[in-house]
């Protein structure tokens, strides 16, 4: 396929990208561009079962690294197993699944802006498609308020097995510094797992060397020993605090379809980004062909909708970020680790109910929601912040 031939284009070949394209299999000819020739690189996105349904699970299935059917979470004095199930893509995966997409081009370029008929790029080269997608990751907006969810990981290959059977999310139980600090553990086998060391964080700066030395000292207290050091990852994600949608949603032109971080599609308090990119790649299925202008349309109502929806979610950071000192905010997510699983869960998948929130916010045993609400102005409405 010629770079001219592609019906749809789309600027960016990061996540959301890579999960449209796969969505469009064999429906469209697609061209990927980036600036970087390997965009996956160094990445590994997982999501929790319950983040997306099961006809998006069928046909995000061959992308996925590993699955496994539960969870684990530890806080000093509390180890706790959650029965949700969690999954994991890689670069090798998700590039893998794409590679076996017929009608999938790339083109390593930069973009120098994208509009409803094509995009230029920065050598001078246009390339003109039914479509464009924009998808060219996060860039800062001033609708929108952020801290740092960052992270170092190092995938280890050990030298006899870890004994874990599952991923440990969050192990808290290490000394807190620079934030809410916790490490992350994923055990794609018996030797092999992601250690990332992570932290919520006022600064986004992380020094890499640093974060090295954390992950082999915590792999030393464990009692394993490192054979080899795979591969490296890192990451600085943006946590809303507070996010006018209506004012960025009218500053992106109406007839270029904008995904991804780009257009601010993530959980406010976890980062994730994954399963809204998978519910707009199944948007960009259902519409791709009405034209840009409706498919815009679709994602600008689907992402409004979901942005006032998640008031409550940036609230949280509010709480996490600015009411509680940075060696009080381990407190405050053992706190939420202690409530019923089913809680946890539409939390994760965004689908907190009024009495999830109230449960959230209020001490245990939870007061009555009436109460609750009238503690609460703005946080359970659509509010804008
Ligand atoms: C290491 C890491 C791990 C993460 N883990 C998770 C996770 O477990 N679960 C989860 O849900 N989220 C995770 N995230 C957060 C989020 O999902 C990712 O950042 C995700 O990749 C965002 O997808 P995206 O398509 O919006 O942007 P990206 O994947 O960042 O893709 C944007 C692409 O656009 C390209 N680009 C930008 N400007 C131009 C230009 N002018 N011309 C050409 N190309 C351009 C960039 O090179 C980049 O490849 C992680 C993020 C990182 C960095």
């Amino acid at each position: 396929m010629t770079h001219q031939a592609a019906q749809v284009v789309i600027a960016g070949a990061g996540l959301s990208a890579s999960l449209a394209a796969l969505r469009l299999a064999g429906a469209a000819r697609v061209l990927l561009i980036d600036q970087r020739a390997d965009p996956l690189a160094g990445h590994t996105w997982s999501f929790h079962a319950g983040d997306i349904h099961a006809s998006q699970r069928a046909w995000l299935a061959p992308a996925i690294r590993r699955a496994w059917d539960g969870q684990q979470v530890r806080f000093p004095g509390r180890t706790r197993g959650l029965r949700s199930g969690y999954a994991s893509l890689d670069a090798d995966s998700l590039g893998a699944a794409l590679a076996g997409v017929p009608g999938v081009a790339r083109l390593t370029a930069r973009v120098a802006s994208v509009d409803a008929g094509g995009v230029s790029l920065a050598d001078g080269r246009r390339i003109d498609a039914d479509l464009v997608l924009d998808a060219r990751g996060f860039v800062p907006h001033p609708a929108i308020q952020v801290r740092f969810q960052k992270f170092l990981g190092q995938e280890l290959r050990l030298a006899a097995p870890h004994g874990l059977t599952r991923p440990v999310i969050m192990d808290a139980t290490v000394p807190q510094r620079d934030g809410y600090r916790f490490f992350y553990l994923l055990p794609f086998d018996d030797t092999r797992l992601l250690v990332e060391a992570t932290y919520y964080s006022d600064a986004a700066a992380l020094s890499a060397n640093d974060q090295r030395a954390a992950i082999a000292a915590y792999a030393a207290d464990q009692g394993w020993q490192v054979a080899e050091v795979v591969r490296e990852e890192s990451g600085v994600l943006p946590i809303a605090l507070r996010f006018d949608p209506d004012a960025f949603w009218r500053s992106l032109p109406p007839d270029v379809p904008t995904i991804g971080l780009r257009a601010m599609r993530f959980h406010p308090l976890t980062g994730y980004s994954l399963p809204h990119a998978v519910r707009d790649a199944d948007l960009i299925a259902r519409h791709w062909r009405q034209g840009p202008r409706a498919l815009a349309r679709e994602l600008r109502r689907t992402s409004l909708a979901d942005a006032r929806a998640q008031g409550f979610y940036r609230l949280l950071s509010r709480m996490l970020f600015e009411a509680a000192a940075p060696d009080e905010r381990r407190r405050v997510m053992a706190r939420f680790y202690g409530l019923p699983e089913p809680l946890i869960e539409r939390f994760y998948a965004g689908r907190s109910t009024l009495a999830d929130k109230a449960r959230i916010l209020t001490g245990r045993p939870p007061v009555p929601v009436g109460r609750a609400l009238r503690c609460l102005p703005g946080a359970l409405r659509a509010d804008p912040a």
